[in-house]
C-alpha cells in the first residue's frame, strides 16, 4: 500500500522539534481512534486510517489513490468546492455537522482541515481530522431537555422559588415569583430581597440570610406585601446550597402563600371558641376561660367574680315579634355587655338562649355589683331595634364571688342562678348577689 504522506511542519515557537520521522506519525495516526485523512491539492485521498476506513465503510485500497468525488457518497458537504478552496488556500477550518456516515452511522463530528505546505509555502493537499461529539451532544440535547421539564415543573408550582448567589442576589427565579412581582423573570435576576422587599425590610430579612449562609435550614412565617397591594401570610424556607467541599455557594428560597389555610385556621378557630349569633364566647370555651382564671386567682389570691345574666319574658319578644327580632335582641345585649365589661380584661359568654355570664377578673362581689347593676341600668334604658319596632327588655343578673375552696366553676354558678331566681321572684330588672 503506497501512500504520500507528509508532515505538517513545525512551528518555530513551540520548541526544539523532536527527532520523529514520517514513519512514527503514520503509526500514530494508524492507531487513532478518530479518523484521518489527507488529500492532495486535486482532492484525492493519499492517506486514510483504519477508522476513517471503517466510517467511510469502504477497504483502503477503495479510498487511497481515488478521488474523493468517488470515494464519498455524492451530494456530502465534504465535496462542497468552499471548504476546499478555502483549505486550499492555506486556511485552518473547523466545522460541525451531522452526517450519514458510509458504514450506516449517523454522527455529530467536528472537521479541522489543515493546509500541508511544501518548503516554498505552496499548499500541497490537506488533512481532516475528524471527531466523534455525537455522545456529547446527545448528552447535552439530554441535559437541555432535562433542565426544560424540571424549568416547566418550577413554573407551574404555585409557590415562589429561587436561587441566591452568597450575595443573595437572585439567579435564578420561577415564574411564580415573577407574577407576584408583577414583572418578567428577566428582571429579577441580580436583585435582592431587599431590592424587591424595601430597604426597611433589611433587619428582618437579614437574621435567616446569616443562618442559611451558615449552612443551616431555615423556616419562617411572616406577612408580606406584594406589588398588587395584597398583604400575603407567607412561609418561607431557605436552603443553603454546598460546593463539594461543604462551603455555602448559596441558598435556594421556597416562599408558600398560605393565606387562605391562615384565613380558614382562623374561621375554625372562631367557629370552635365563638357563639354563632353574638361572636361573644361559647359555652365549651367559657369553660376553659374560667378554669385558667379561677386557678390564676388562687395563684395570686386575687378576687374573682361571676356575673349570670337572664333576660326577662325574652320568649315574649319571640311570641310578638317573630325570632329574628329575638335574635336581633340577643346580639344588641350581647353589645351592651361589651361596651359596659372592661376590654380585654372581662369575659363574656353566651350559655345558652338568653342567659349570658361575664366573668370578672381582679373583682370583688361589691365591683361585680357595681358593673352589674350599670349593665342593668343600660338595658333598661335601651331601645332594641325590633325591625321598625322599639322594643323594650330587662335584664336579671345574679353576681357571686368566687370563695377560696373552689377550683371549678359549678359552686359559684349555682350561687349565681339561686341569686338569680331571687332576683326574678323579687319582681325581675334588678341585680342579687348570692
Ligand atoms: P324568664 O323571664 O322566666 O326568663 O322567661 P324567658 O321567656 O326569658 O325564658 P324561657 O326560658 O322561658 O324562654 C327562652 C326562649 O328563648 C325560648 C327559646 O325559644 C328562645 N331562644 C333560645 N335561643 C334562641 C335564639 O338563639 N334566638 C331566639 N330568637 N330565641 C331563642
Ligand atoms: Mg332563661
Ligand atoms: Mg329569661
Amino acid at each position: 500500500m503506497s501512500q504520500d504522506f507528509r508532515i505538517v511542519k513545525c512551528r518555530p515557537d513551540i520548541g526544539p522539534a523532536i527527532d520523529l520521522d514520517e514513519r512514527h506519525f503514520r503509526h500514530a495516526a494508524d492507531f487513532l481512534p478518530a479518523p484521518v485523512v489527507y488529500c492532495d491539492w486535486s482532492l484525492i485521498f493519499r492517506y486514510a486510517n483504519p477508522t476513517a476506513a471503517q466510517w467511510l465503510g469502504k477497504p483502503l485500497e477503495k479510498i487511497i489513490g481515488h478521488p474523493m468525488s468517488e470515494v464519498l457518497i455524492p451530494g456530502r458537504p465534504e465535496l462542497s468546492a468552499p471548504r476546499h478552496k478555502s483549505v486550499l488556500d492555506g486556511k485552518n477550518l473547523t466545522l460541525e455537522e451531522t452526517r450519514l456516515c458510509g458504514d450506516g452511522k449517523v454522527r455529530h463530528v467536528r472537521l479541522d482541515y489543515v493546509p500541508d505546505f511544501d518548503d516554498g509555502g505552496n499548499v500541497v493537499g490537506f488533512f481532516v481530522l475528524l471527531t466523534d461529539l455525537t455522545k456529547q451532544r446527545n448528552a447535552e440535547a439530554k441535559a437541555t431537555h432535562t433542565y426544560q421539564q424540571l424549568k416547566l415543573i418550577v413554573d407551574a408550582v404555585p409557590a415562589m422559588i429561587a436561587y441566591c448567589d452568597r450575595d443573595s442576589r437572585y439567579v435564578v427565579v420561577n415564574q411564580t415569583m415573577a407574577d407576584w412581582f408583577h414583572t418578567d423573570t428577566r428582571d429579577l435576576i441580580g436583585k435582592t430581597p431587599w431590592d424587591l422587599y424595601g430597604r426597611d425590610m433589611v433587619d428582618e430579612i437579614a437574621p435567616s440570610v446569616t443562618k442559611v449562609l451558615s449552612g443551616q435550614r431555615v423556616d419562617y412565617e411572616c406577612t408580606r406585601q406584594y406589588p398588587n397591594g395584597q398583604a400575603r401570610v407567607v412561609n418561607t424556607t431557605l436552603i443553603p446550597d454546598t460546593d463539594s467541599d461543604g462551603i455555602v455557594i448559596g441558598y435556594f428560597v421556597m416562599v408558600t402563600d398560605i393565606t387562605e389555610r391562615k384565613l380558614a385556621e382562623e374561621k375554625l378557630t372562631t367557629l370552635a371558641y365563638k357563639d354563632s349569633l353574638t361572636g361573644v364566647t361559647n359555652r365549651h370555651r367559657f369553660a376553659e376561660v374560667c378554669a385558667d382564671e379561677i386557678a390564676r386567682s388562687q395563684r395570686y389570691q386575687h378576687p374573682l367574680s361571676l356575673a349570670v345574666c337572664d333576660l326577662d319574658h325574652f320568649k315574649c319578644v319571640n311570641d310578638n315579634h317573630g325570632h329574628d327580632v329575638g335574635d336581633i335582641v340577643l346580639k344588641e345585649f350581647s353589645n351592651i355587655c361589651v361596651e359596659v365589661a372592661r376590654h380585654q380584661i372581662d369575659r363574656i359568654a353566651r350559655l345558652g338562649g338568653e342567659e349570658f355570664v361575664i366573668l370578672l377578673p381582679e373583682t370583688s362581689m361589691d365591683g361585680g355589683r357595681i358593673l352589674a347593676e350599670r349593665l342593668r341600668q343600660q338595658c333598661d334604658e335601651h331601645v332594641f331595634d325590633a325591625m321598625q319596632n322599639a322594643l323594650r327588655v330587662t335584664v336579671i343578673i345574679g353576681i357571686t364571688e368566687w370563695r377560696q375552696d373552689e377550683t371549678n366553676m359549678e359552686a359559684a354558678l349555682k350561687r349565681a342562678d339561686v341569686a338569680l331566681y331571687t332576683a326574678k321572684n323579687d319582681g325581675r330588672n334588678r341585680v342579687v348577689a348570692g
